[in-house]
C-alpha cells in the first residue's frame, strides 16, 4: 500500500488520540465514584430488606397482641358472669356452686397465663418497634449517602464524557482527511492488537516495543517514503518519522 508521508505521520496523532480515548473508557469503567455508589446502594438495599422484615414481624406480633387481648376479654367476661351468678344468690345447689367455683379457679389460671403471654408479646413488640426506628434511621441515612454518591458519580462521568466527546470530535476531523484504505488498515490492526500504528524509534517498533533485526531494518530503510511499512513482529503500521 502507498500513502503520502504526511498521511502516515498523522497516524501517530491518531494513535495518541485513541490511547487517550481508551484511557477515558477505562476510567469510566473503573470509577471509584461508581464503586462507592455500588457499595452504598448494596448497604441501602440490605437495610431496606431488614426494615421490611421487621415490619412483617411487627404485623405478625400485632396480630398476636389482638388475639391475646380478645382471649383475655372473653375469659374476663366469663369470670364476670360466673361471679355474678355466685353473688346473685340464685344458686342454692351446693354441687352447682362448687362446679362454678372450680370453673372460676380454672378461668383465673387461664387469665393469668394469657396475661403473661400478652406481656411477653408486648415486650417483643416494643423491641421490634425500637429495631424498626433504628433501621428506619439507617435507611434514611443511606438514602442520603446514596444521593450524594450518585451525584459524585454523575459529575465524574459527565467530566469523562466531556473529554471523550472532545477527543472523538478531534478524531473525526482527523480521520476525515485520511485516505480510506490506510485508515481501514489502521482500524483493522487496532481491532486485532489494540495498537494500529507505531513510530519506528531507532531499531524498536513503537507499537510492540520489539527490536527489529538488521535485515528488516535494511528493507525498511530501502523502501520509498510513501510505502506503507508494517512491523514484522506485531503487524502495526510502522511510521518513519524524521527525528525519531
Ligand atoms: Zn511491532
Amino acid at each position: 500500500m502507498k500513502a503520502e508521508a504526511w498521511q502516515q505521520h498523522s497516524l501517530l496523532k491518531l494513535t495518541e488520540l485513541d490511547t487517550e480515548l481508551s484511557q477515558l473508557a477505562h476510567r469510566a469503567a473503573h470509577l471509584p465514584e461508581q464503586q462507592r455508589y455500588d457499595e452504598v446502594h448494596a448497604a441501602q438495599r440490605a437495610a431496606a430488606d431488614r426494615l421490611s422484615a421487621i415490619r412483617i414481624a411487627l404485623e405478625d406480633i400485632e396480630a398476636q397482641v389482638s388475639k391475646l387481648e380478645s382471649e383475655v376479654n372473653a375469659v374476663r367476661q366469663r369470670e364476670d358472669r360466673d361471679r355474678g351468678l355466685m353473688n346473685s344468690g340464685s344458686i342454692s345447689d351446693s354441687k352447682q356452686l362448687s362446679e362454678l367455683q372450680h370453673e372460676l379457679g380454672t378461668l383465673e389460671r387461664r387469665q393469668s397465663s394469657l396475661e403473661d403471654s400478652l406481656l411477653e408479646v408486648m415486650e417483643r413488640r416494643e423491641q421490634l418497634d425500637s429495631d424498626r426506628a433504628a433501621e428506619q434511621a439507617a435507611v434514611d441515612g443511606l438514602d442520603s449517602d446514596l444521593a450524594t454518591a450518585q451525584q459524585a458519580r454523575d459529575v465524574a462521568l459527565a467530566d469523562i464524557e466531556q473529554g471523550r466527546a472532545e477527543q472523538a470530535a478531534r478524531r473525526a476531523e482527523m480521520t476525515a482527511n485520511l485516505q480510506s484504505d490506510l485508515l481501514a488498515l489502521y482500524e483493522r490492526q487496532r481491532a486485532s492488537t489494540g495498537v494500529g500504528a507505531g513510530r519506528l524509534q531507532g531499531r524498536r517498533c513503537g507499537a510492540c516495543r520489539i527490536e527489529l533485526d538488521r535485515g528488516e531494518l535494511a528493507r525498511i530503510a530501502a523502501a520509498p517514503e510513501d510505502e506503507v511499512i508494517r512491523c514484522s513482529e506485531c503487524q502495526a503500521i510502522l511510521l518513519r518519522i524524521p527525528g525519531a
